[in-house]
C-alpha cells in the first residue's frame, strides 16, 4: 500500500491533528535527539487496537512510546509507526487509597495527585520524567522506591487487540525490567496502592528529593537519565569517574562533569554521537574495571 493510501486508513481511525507525518522525534525525547518517524500518533485508549489491527494487515512496523526520557532515536528516524500517549490517554482517578491512572498521564502528574488525596508511597516518583506506561515497562525507582512496591496491576494490550489485567506478579518487574517489551505488550493503565499519610509530609519528602535531585543531577542538560544500569555491587558513575572519563566528549555529547552516569546533550548532538560515547564509555571502563555495562537507555531505529 502507498503512503496516502496508508494515511487515510489511519485518518479513518484518528483525527488529523492525532496523526503527525515526519515528525522529528528530537521533540519528542528529552535527550532533545532523534530523527524523524514517518507517522507520529496519539491515539485514546479505546483507539489503539483499531490501530494495532491496522498495522499488522498491513505490516507496519509499529513501535510504543511514552514519554521518551529513556529513549536514543537514531539519526535515520523510526520507520513506520509510532505510538505516543499523552494527553489524550492521560486521565488520573483516585479511589479510597487506590490512583489509577493511564499510560499517557505522567509520573509527576500521578504523584501530585497520590499528594492532593493525601496519600503516601509514590513521592519517589515525582522526580522521575516518564509516563506511566513507560514506567511500568522499566519499572522505574529512585531513592529506594520503585513502582514494583506500589503497582497493582496494569491493564495491557496484545499485539492481536486484546485487552487483558496483570497482576503486579505477572509483570514480572525487576530493576528496570518487565515482561513487557518481550510479550509485545502496550500498557493502556495502572493501578497503584498507596497509604493515607498527611499532605504535608508528603510534600516535605518530594521537596527534599527534589533537591537531592537538583544537587546531583545535570538537569540543565537535555539527557535520558542515567545512560547505564547499575552493575551489580556498583555504580556505572562510580566506574565511569574511575576511568577518566568526566567531561570526555563526542561531538556534542558529554559525559556529564556533574554526575559521570549521565551523557548530556551540550547543545547539538546527534543521535550517532551518543551512541559513539555510549560504545566508548563502555570499552574504556571495560578496559579499565573488567566491568561490562549495559544501557539502561532504549536504542529506537538503526545504528551501527
Ligand atoms: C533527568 C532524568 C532523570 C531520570 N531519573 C530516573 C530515575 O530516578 N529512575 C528511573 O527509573 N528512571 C529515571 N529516568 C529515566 C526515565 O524517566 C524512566 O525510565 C521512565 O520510566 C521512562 O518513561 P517514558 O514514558 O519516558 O518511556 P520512554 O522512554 O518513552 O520508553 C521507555 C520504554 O518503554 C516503552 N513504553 C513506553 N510507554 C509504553 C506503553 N504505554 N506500553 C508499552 N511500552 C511502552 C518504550 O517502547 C520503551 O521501550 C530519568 C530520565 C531523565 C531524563
Amino acid at each position: 500500500m502507498n503512503q496516502t493510501g496508508f494515511y487515510k486508513q489511519l485518518n479513518g481511525i484518528l483525527s488529523e491533528d492525532q496523526i503527525l507525518c515526519k515528525e522529528p522525534m528530537s521533540r519528542h525525547t528529552t535527550f532533545r535527539v532523534g530523527g524523524p518517524a514517518d507517522y507520529f500518533i496519539m491515539p485514546r485508549p479505546q483507539q489503539t487496537a483499531e490501530v494495532l489491527a491496522l498495522c499488522k494487515r498491513e505490516q507496519i512496523p509499529c513501535r510504543i512510546v511514552g514519554n521518551g526520557s529513556n529513549l536514543l532515536v537514531s539519526d535515520a528516524g523510526i520507520r513506520g509507526v509510532v505510538i505516543a500517549f499523552t494527553k489524550q490517554a492521560a486521565q488520573i482517578r483516585v479511589n479510597q487509597d487506590r490512583i489509577l491512572a493511564e499510560a499517557g498521564a505522567l509520573l509527576s502528574q500521578a504523584a501530585a495527585a497520590a499528594c492532593r488525596a493525601e496519600l503516601g508511597g509514590m513521592e519517589f516518583a515525582a522526580g522521575i520524567p516518564g509516563s506511566i506506561g513507560g514506567a511500568v515497562v522499566m519499572n522505574a525507582g529512585a531513592y529506594g522506591g520503585e513502582l514494583k512496591n506500589i503497582l497493582t496491576h496494569a491493564v495491557v494490550m496484545t499485539e492481536e487487540g486484546e485487552q487483558l489485567t496483570l497482576k503486579n506478579e505477572e509483570l514480572e518487574l525487576s530493576y528496570r525490567h518487565s515482561c513487557i517489551p518481550e510479550r509485545h505488550l502496550t500498557v493502556l493503565e495502572a493501578e497503584f496502592q498507596l497509604q493515607k499519610k498527611p499532605q504535608e509530609e508528603i510534600h516535605a519528602l518530594m521537596e527534599e528529593l527534589k533537591g537531592r535531585r537538583l544537587e546531583k543531577q545535570p538537569l540543565e542538560y537535555p539527557s535520558a537519565g542515567s545512560t547505564f544500569k547499575r552493575p551489580v555491587g556498583n555504580y556505572a558513575g562510580k566506574l565511569i569517574m574511575e576511568a577518566g572519563l568526566a567531561g570526555v566528549s563526542v561531538g556534542g555529547a558529554q559525559v556529564s562533569k556533574k554526575h559521570c552516569g549521565f551523557i548530556i546533550n551540550k547543545g547539538n548532538a546527534t543521535a550517532a554521537d551518543v551512541y559513539g560515547l555510549i560504545q566508548l564509555v563502555r570499552k574504556k571502563v571495560r578496559e579499565h574495571s573488567g566491568i561490562e555495562l549495559e544501557t539502561e537507555v532504549k536504542y529506537v531505529g538503526e545504528f551501527s
